[in-house]
């Protein structure tokens, strides 16, 4: 493998203003190629603390990458640092600065000598277009190393990568084989449960690496080695001994598998909501088409509406209370009564951090699924702060609605 660098530049990413993603982006990006990620370091604006980063991983990496920093103001420092270290001058790119006057009479704006000022690349360097702004990328030849210079803007990066970086990446590939890797988004299961499952004795083939990537609700577990053969045979192992918890082999939101699954039967969905506060209907809204089988939900946080919208009996509440089972599946028969849908979905728990109990303690998720013959049940004790423990339910959720539909199918496969 080649190894790749990333200088990110900008005080906002250091001061708590601004997350810096470009790391993720870019790692994304160069996902399944020969060209791995090997580090990232965030520096302010400040020449010379770039032009010293530049130096040191010049003498680590094959290829460095830096974004940010080379826009029209005058904390935009980038391409003077990089000029100080190719000891080279500035030079004006004819085509970015065409580009960039066409971009202002376009936008209505005056051409500044500030605007203009973003056409200077390092005499040397290759200016790489940039369909979605101003300023112009870079690729220059530094010590033998490839060096990229990228615009700060998300979509700005983002495009340049797509646009110039990977198919260079491709082009330059060596003729050393690539690690072949196999991705499962495992639902309902949590990292040290997949681990232990993983643990059976040669389930794993030698030379596979194992990686999790733990989020609420869900985990990315990927299997990376140098022979195909043995990498697709233990995942095979893996997605049989997790049971049904593998919704996908590609990185797919649940709300979109979920969603698959309901258009391809011709199903509807509806949804009652109460610890999640419509983060459920939020997540399945997310996914483009939803309308063709998300009817909609109700939000009944307090119990008075848990009555009178979801027809859930005053003796249930009063006895079982309304972080229950029994609650749970009144919600969830009530809104698919009401909502005229196939199948139901509803959660009620306790997000915290106040009003648990011993007997209920904060994270203590109950869920239900409905559908015209039956209502299952479940519950889950989550932990962590009020936002992952809501997250965590309604993923949850999700993956009983999808799971429900794996066991109809499940269901007419053993008739
Ligand atoms: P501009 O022409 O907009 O000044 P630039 O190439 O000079 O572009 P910056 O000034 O460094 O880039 O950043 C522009 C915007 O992009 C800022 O809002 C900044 O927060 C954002 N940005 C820069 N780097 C990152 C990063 N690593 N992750 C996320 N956002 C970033
Ligand atoms: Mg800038």
């Amino acid at each position: 493998m080649r190894h790749a660098e990333l200088i990110s530049t900008g005080a906002e990413l250091l001061s708590g203003r601004s997350l810096n993603r470009h790391a993720q982006t870019l790692a994304r990006a160069l996902a399944g190629t020969d060209l791995a990620l090997i580090r990232d370091t965030t520096l302010p604006d400040d020449a010379a603390a770039i032009a010293g980063a530049l130096r040191e991983a010049l003498t680590r990496a094959d290829v460095v990458f830096i974004s940010g920093g080379l826009g029209p103001t005058g904390d935009d420092v980038t391409r003077q640092a990089v000029a100080a270290v190719a000891q080279q001058p500035l030079v004006t790119d004819a085509a970015a600065l065409a580009h960039i006057r066409a971009l202002c009479q376009a936008r209505g704006n005056a051409c500044t000598p500030d605007r203009e000022s973003q056409a200077q690349i390092v005499a040397g360097a290759r200016a790489l277009s940039n369909r979605v702004g101003a300023a112009p990328g870079e690729e220059l030849v530094l010590d033998n190393r490839r060096v990229f210079l990228l615009p700060g803007p998300p979509r700005e990066f983002l495009t340049l990568l797509t646009d110039h970086i990977v198919p260079w990446v491709r082009a330059t590939r060596g003729a050393e084989p690539m690690p072949t890797q196999c991705l499962l988004m495992v639902s309902g299961r949590g990292e040290s449960d997949i681990s232990e499952c993983l643990a059976a004795d040669g389930l794993v083939a030698e030379g596979v690496e194992v990686a999790y990537c733990a989020a609420p609700g869900r985990v990315e577990l990927r299997f990376t080695g140098l022979v195909a053969a043995a990498v697709e045979a233990t995942a095979a192992r893996a997605v049989a001994q997790l049971g049904g918890a593998v919704y996908a082999r590609e990185r797919l939101e649940l709300a979109e598998v979920l969603g698959r699954e309901l258009a391809a039967r011709g199903l509807t969905l509806a949804v009652a909501e109460s610890c999640t506060g419509g983060g459920l209907g939020a997540r399945l809204t997310a996914v483009p088409g939803s309308s063709a089988y998300f009817l909609g939900g109700v939000v009944a946080y307090a119990n008075g509406l848990k009555e009178r919208l979801l027809g859930v009996p005053p003796e249930v509440l009063a006895a079982q209370g309304a972080v229950s089972a029994a609650t749970a599946e009144a919600m969830a028969r009530g809104v698919r009564d009401r909502c005229g849908a196939d199948l139901s979905l509803a959660v009620t728990g306790l997000a915290g951090p106040d009003g648990g109990t011993a007997e209920k303690p904060v994270g203590l998720v109950f869920f239900a699924v409905a559908d015209a013959r039956s209502c299952h049940t479940a519950s889950r004790q989550f932990s962590g702060d009020r936002e992952t423990i809501q997250e965590s339910a309604a993923q949850q959720a999700l993956y009983l609605a999808w799971r429900r539909l794996q066991e109809y199918q499940e269901a007419k496969e053993s008739t």
